[in-house]
């Protein structure tokens, strides 16, 4: 055996779930097609939200609320700043579906929250523009996370541990028999006990039996100069969601003093080849995003100075697959995290690694369990 578990994809979950299974002396080989920390995976972008209070769904507080820890450790660990919790922000009509969800998880799990309405809205938070049916809510327990710094610091504690990276290495395929697994990855074959399957956006092109299951979406991040640079910086603005309508704005402050992250996240566009992505901009989702920042957030300038282009794999309804799948023992998957994993990812990276040690999980991931896709109903056929 060349190593007890093989990873691959090293980019968001791969890179926890080594993490977690090297520290407890588990013998790790990862593959990464490209390197680590690179920003062609779902990571890049230089923020990613976290919140508690949550608007996909109250079943996810208590995974957010042990990723917490987590990210406290690995900040511990790694001696980098991860994770600055410096507030949520969520704006939208107040008989909106995500406002409702968001109110059912604060008051499920008796969330840190203020809400605030009208005029006091409009006082505290003056960067956004606020309509009488709007009811803002601020989510204590929300702030930013530094994805790239993230994977890194995670890959780094793995390596301490023993784990061996192969990085710039392509997985090709896969392969089970009753003794284990053999990874081929750049023309050599490797034997190992368990593989997890962490490829994000390129899950289906390794497993295509997921092909009704996951299909990559292209996501656009934008970035805009602010009017004034002093009410945009993280103590004066939260991390935010502004939905109304069509509209729907999410961003982080600014992290380098120069700009905004606010970005447009409506309209699905689908990619059928991840080798295919178009990462360029077109010029009306331009016009859309300038749109809702003119009409919701007057705080910015409605010209993007900044755009990049990346990719995340999504399921029929938004929660991921985590575990074995039907007829492909020792091989477990971690996939389509549908544009909201990477806040809980160290938790994802914690639970694989028990389903790979253990066979079983305490976590309560019955929403995640791939059999409740397979079947006509629940896929994209
Ligand atoms: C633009 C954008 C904004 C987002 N915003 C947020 C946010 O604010 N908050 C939040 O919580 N989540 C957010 N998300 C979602 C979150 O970032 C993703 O759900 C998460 O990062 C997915 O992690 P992953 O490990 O599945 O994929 P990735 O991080 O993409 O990792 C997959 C890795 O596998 C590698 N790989 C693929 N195939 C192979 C192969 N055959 N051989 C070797 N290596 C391979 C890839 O190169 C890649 O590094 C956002 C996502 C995007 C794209």
């Amino acid at each position: 055996m060349d190593a007890e578990v093989a990873i691959i994809g090293v980019g968001t979950m791969g890179s926890m779930a080594a993490w977690q299974l090297a520290k407890q002396g588990v013998s790790v080989i990862g593959f990464e097609q490209f390197g680590i920390g690179n920003d062609r995976s779902a990571a890049g972008g230089e923020s990613r939200l976290f919140r508690t209070a949550y608007m996909e769904g109250s079943e996810y507080v208590p995974l957010l609320q042990q990723a917490k820890q987590l990210w406290r450790e690995l900040e511990g660990e790694s001696n980098n700043k991860l994770l600055t919790l410096n507030g949520g922000l969520m704006i939208g009509e107040s008989d909106s579906k995500e406002i409702d969800t968001i109110l059912k998880s604060i008051n499920d799990f008796n969330l840190e929250h203020e809400i605030l309405e009208g005029d006091q809205a409009r006082k505290r938070y003056p960067q956004f523009k606020l309509y009488d049916d709007d009811v803002a809510i601020l989510d204590k327990n929300a702030g930013f996370l530094r994805p790239e710094l993230a994977v890194v610091s995670a890959v780094q504690q793995a390596i301490k541990h023993g784990t061996i990276i192969k990085n710039h290495t392509m997985v090709e395929n896969i392969s089970q028999d009753e003794k284990g697994v053999t990874v081929t990855a750049a023309g050599k074959q490797y034997r190992v006990e368990k593989v997890l399957v962490t490829t994000g956006a390129w899950t289906r092109k390794l497993l295509p039996n997921l092909k009704d299951q996951l299909i990559p979406r292209r996501l656009l991040l934008t970035w805009f100069a602010p009017k004034d640079i002093s009410n945009v910086l993280p103590g004066k603005l939260p991390i935010f969601a502004r939905m109304r309508g069509d509209f729907r704005l999410t961003g982080a402050p600014s992290l380098d003093g120069s700009m905004v992250k606010a970005s447009y996240t409506k309209a699905p566009q689908y990619v059928n080849d991840p080798a295919e992505l178009y990462r360029d901009v077109y010029p009306e989702e331009l016009e859309k995003i300038s749109q809702s920042v003119e009409a919701l957030l007057p705080a910015l300038l409605p010209d993007p100075v900044r755009a990049s282009v990346y990719m995340d794999a999504y399921t029929p309804d938004n929660h991921a697959i985590v575990g074995e799948l039907p007829d492909m023992q020792n091989v477990i998957v971690a996939s389509g995290f549908s544009g909201h994993g990477f806040k809980f990812s160290p938790m994802i990276g914690k639970i694989i690694s028990e389903l790979c040690i253990n066979g079983k999980t305490d976590s309560n991931i019955s929403y995640m369990n791939p059999i409740r896709l397979f079947g006509e109903a629940n896929s994209f056929k």
